[in-house]
């Protein structure tokens, strides 16, 4: 188990910055995930902090040490690639070993940790099949075992559900937290798939064109992001345009291409007052789909009338207007629906409970709770 700092990382391969001045302190035992898009950084990143790379400056400091000079062999860390880099010729318990015989260790102790391992992952049993008798996540399973026997301080997985079909590759994430939290290792992981990093990180970092965009909870950086890059990265969200109109007492007024609407002081984060807050100054606004609440009027859009009748809505609601059903999905969990705004025209997606009543071509009243929108200036 061990702290990782990162010290004003930069790495440029010719003309291109892969990476640039990235800080992050890493906490003994926690599980990082590192994600971004292709081409964010991500497996530089994770290169450099296993000695595959040499930043172009700055530092990495593991419990303390600073290791950015120290060769792979050297460093308290351990790789999972993509590919698991496994010996074909060798049996399951001999690519587990092979750490162990490289470190001088015993046959007994060998034997010993080997099979602590096998069990751990799951593959009690499998120490003498070779690695082309094994399926992906099997030998996903050994890799883990080999990297994990040396006991190494950090463990850098680089996408490594990468080869498996979805169904395994969300086993596997939660046998991996599992194993995790069993063994205590800090482990740093690299994927750009956003339900990965959900289920498994305890700290997420997102990157973009090797820059840090957010970090934190990945209940945080996915409900409050902190930029708009992570609001759309992490899930779909719906982005309004926007200008501050006024302030009175604890709402502020926003003149958005939904209307005006009022926004309780207390939603908005402290950084927004204190930086960002100026009567006329564009923002926009981001609501997620899951958070917009559609309630089909009784008659067709057509009939006026029936907008007055319609249920109040709940307190802390917001009311968004009125919006044309034009096309829906049904994915399952719910029915993915594309509203048209009115008069706006802007497009609107939402997700509505599966036994919601679906009707395309009709207008739905809109809400949304005044605590689920974030604002970016
Ligand atoms: P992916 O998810 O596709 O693996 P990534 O987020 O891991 O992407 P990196 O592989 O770290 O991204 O690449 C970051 C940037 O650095 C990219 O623009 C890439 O083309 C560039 N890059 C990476 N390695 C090299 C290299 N050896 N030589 C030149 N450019 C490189």
């Amino acid at each position: 188990m061990s702290s990782v700092e990162i010290r004003s990382i930069s790495k440029q391969f010719g003309q291109t910055v892969a990476l640039s001045d990235i800080n992050l302190s890493i906490p003994d035992g926690s599980y990082v995930v590192l994600l971004g898009p292709s081409g964010s950084g991500k497996t530089t990143l994770l290169s450099i902090l296993g000695g595959f790379e040499a930043p172009t400056s700055g530092s990495v400091l593991i419990d303390g040490r600073d290791v950015t000079g120290m060769p792979p062999a050297k460093r308290p860390t351990a790789t999972v690639f993509q590919d698991y880099a496994l010996f074909p010729h060798m049996s399951v318990a001999a690519n587990i070993k092979f750490g162990l015989s490289m470190q001088g260790s015993s046959r007994q102790e060998r034997q010993r940790k080997s099979e602590g391992m096998l069990e751990l992952v799951g593959l009690t049993n499998m120490d003498k099949r070779r690695i082309h008798q094994l399926s992906g996540g099997q030998r996903q399973r050994v890799a883990l075992a080999r990297s994990l026997v040396i006991d190494p301080e950090v463990l850098l997985l680089d996408e490594p559900f990468g080869a498996l079909d979805l169904n395994l590759r969300r086993q596997m994430q939660n046998e991996l937290k599992a194993i995790q939290q069993r063994v205590g290792t800090t482990f740093i992981h690299v994927t750009h798939d956003q339900d990965e990093a959900m289920s498994i990180a305890d700290l997420v970092v997102v990157l973009n064109a090797g820059a840090i965009e957010d970090q934190g909870l990945p209940s945080r950086v996915y409900l409050k992001p902190a930029t708009i890059f992570t609001a759309t990265f992490m899930g779909d969200n719906n982005l309004f345009d926007g200008t501050i109109q006024g302030l009175n007492e604890d709402i502020v007024e926003l003149d958005t291409q939904l209307g005006l609407l009022p926004l309780p002081k207390k939603s908005l984060s402290e950084n927004f007052w204190s930086a960002e807050f100026k009567i006329n100054r564009p923002i926009t606004l981001a609501l997620r789909p899951e958070q917009i609440k559609a309630t089909l009027y009784a008659e067709s859009a057509k009939n006026d009338s029936t907008l007055e009748t319609a249920d109040p809505f709940q307190p802390g609601h917001l009311e968004l207007g009125q919006a044309l059903l034009r096309e829906q999905i049904f994915v399952g969990t719910h029915h993915t629906c594309t509203f048209i705004h009115q008069p706006s025209e802007c497009v609107i997606m939402a997700h509505l409970p599966q036994r919601e009543p679906i009707e395309i071509g009709q207008c739905y009243r809109l809400s949304a709770l005044s605590t689920d929108i974030v604002l970016f200036s």
